[in-house]
C-alpha cells in the first residue's frame, strides 16, 4: 500500500532528525513573533531591513488594491501585464543598473525559467556547489550539461572551462550564500566569464537591499558591470514584499518574455504587490542608516559568539551560522532557545552538506542590540549545558 511506504519514508527522516514541519506564526513579521501563542525573539527571517511590516508598505499595498483590485486575472502575455508591473520594472533596471528587468512570481520560478530559457542540451552550466536548491533545480530542468565546482574554487573552475568546448556556457551563483553567509567571488569570475566567453548568472536573493551603494545589491559592491552579467534578486527578502525580477541586456529579457516557461505559463502577480515594491524601492534607496544599524548588530553578534563550542562561519552579512554538526544537536541547541524564548531554526541536510547542520542565525535592522544581548546570553547558557 503506497501510504503505508510513505509513512516509513516520514518515520526514517524523523528517527535521523529530518523531519520537517512548520509553526504557524499569528503575527506581523517582526523579532518578536507570536507562534502557537506564544511570544518569540525571532532570528530566522529574511527581511534584513525590518520592511515586511513597514506602514508606508502596508499603505501602499492598499492604495494598490483601491486602484487595481486583487488579482492580476491572467499572465503577462495576455492581459495581466499592468502599468505598476511596467513601472516597477523599469525602476528595477535603473536601480541595479541594466537595460531592462522583468518580474517573475517568485525567485524560484525567476531561476528555472531563466536557465531553460537560455540554455539547453549540448550547452554547460557551472555551478557553486553550495548554490541555493532553486538554481540546482534549473540546471537539471535545462537539460544542459552540469559541471558542479567545489565552493568558491575559481582553479577547478578555470580548468572546467578550458576543458569544455562548443555550446553555450553559463556560470551561475548565489551572490550571498544563503545558508554560509559568505559572498561569491564576483569579480573574479566575470574575468573567467570574459577569457571563456561565458555568461555570468548573480543570484542576489540576499545581497539586493542590504549590500552595495544605497543597497543596489551584489553588483555594486563589487563594483563590476558587464552585458555578460544577468542578475536576478529576489523581492520577498530585504525588500519586504514578494516576488522576483530578472535585470539584464534588452535581448536577455525579450527571450526571457518569449521562452522562459515560468513565466509565459503562469498568473502575474497582483499589481498592488509591485505598487507596495516600488515605494520599498524608495525605502531601500534612503535606507543607509538601516543598513548601518545592521552592520553593528552583526559585528556584535561576531564578537559575541567567539568562545563558543559550535564554529561561526566566515561570513560578514546578516547570515550568520553557527555549525553544531549533528543533526539532532542542532535539533537540541534550536530547542533550548525556544524553551528561553527565542527561536532561531535549525538547518539540516540536504539543505546544507552532511555533518553540517547549523543553526541559521540572521539579523535585521529591526533588531535591537539588547535582542542581540538576549541572543548571545541564551547561547552562552547553553554552551554550558552542551
Ligand atoms: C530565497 C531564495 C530564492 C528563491 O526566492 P523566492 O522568491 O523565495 O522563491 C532563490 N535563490 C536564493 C539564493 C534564495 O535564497
Amino acid at each position: 500500500m503506497p501510504l503505508t511506504e510513505l509513512q516509513l519514508q516520514l518515520d526514517q527522516r524523523a528517527a535521523q532528525g529530518l523531519l520537517r514541519s512548520r509553526r504557524t506564526v499569528s503575527s506581523p513579521q517582526a523579532p518578536q513573533l507570536i507562534v502557537d501563542g506564544k511570544s518569540y525573539l525571532s532570528f530566522c527571517s529574511n527581511d534584513y531591513l525590518g520592511l515586511a511590516n513597514h506602514p508606508q508598505l502596508i499603505a501602499a499595498l492598499q492604495q494598490g488594491a483601491a486602484h487595481y483590485g486583487v488579482g492580476a486575472g491572467a499572465a503577462h502575455l495576455v492581459s495581466g501585464h499592468v502599468a505598476p508591473h511596467e513601472q516597477l520594472e523599469h525602476a528595477l533596471a535603473a536601480f541595479v543598473g541594466k537595460p531592462a528587468a522583468l518580474l517573475f512570481s517568485t525567485g524560484y520560478m525567476a531561476n528555472l525559467g531563466m536557465v531553460q530559457a537560455l540554455v539547453g542540451r549540448g550547452d554547460t552550466v557551472f555551478a557553486d556547489k553550495l548554490n541555493h536548491a532553486s538554481l540546482n533545480d534549473a540546471m537539471l530542468l535545462s537539460r544542459a550539461n552540469v559541471k558542479r565546482y567545489q565552493h568558491c574554487d575559481m582553479a577547478q573552475l578555470a580548468a572546467m572551462l578550458s576543458r569544455t568546448t562548443g555550446g553555450r556556457k553559463l556560470i551561475c551563483t548565489d551572490a550571498v550564500f544563503s545558508m554560509d553567509g559568505d559572498m561569491a567571488p564576483l569579480a573574479k569570475l566575470l574575468t573567467l566569464c570574459e577569457a571563456h566567453d561565458a555568461w555570468l548568472l548573480v543570484d542576489d536573493a540576499h545581497g539586493f537591499g542590504v549590500s552595495g551603494c544605497q543597497g543596489r545589491g551584489s553588483l555594486s559592491h563589487f563594483g563590476i558591470a558587464s552585458p555578460r552579467i544577468i542578475y536576478m534578486a529576489t523581492l520577498g527578502k530585504a525588500a519586504g514584499v514578494f516576488g522576483a525580477f530578472v535585470a539584464a541586456e534588452q535581448v536577455v529579457i525579450d527571450t526571457l518574455i518569449n521562452n522562459a516557461r515560468s513565466y509565459v505559463y503562469t498568473t502575474a502577480t497582483p499589481p498592488a504587490l509591485s505598487v507596495a515594491t516600488l515605494q520599498s524601492l524608495r525605502l531601500i534607496a534612503d535606507g543607509d542608516e538601516l543598513r548601518a544599524h545592521l552592520q553593528d548588530l552583526i559585528a556584535q553578534l561576531r564578537e559575541g559568539l567567539t568562545g563558543l563550542p559550535w564554529q561561526l562561519m566566515p561570513s560578514s552579512t546578516a547570515i550568520q551560522p553557527l555549525v553544531v554538526g549533528d543533526n539532532q544537536a542542532a535539533l537540541d541547541l534550536s530547542a533550548g532557545l525556544r524553551e528561553r524564548g527565542i527561536w532561531v531554526a535549525a538547518i539540516r541536510p540536504p539543505t546544507v552538506p552532511d555533518g553540517t547542520a547549523r543553526l541559521r542565525i540572521t539579523l535585521s535592522a529591526a533588531h535591537s542590540t539588547a535582542d542581540v544581548t538576549r541572543l548571545l546570553e541564551a547561547l552562552h547558557e547553553l554552551a554550558q549545558e552542551f
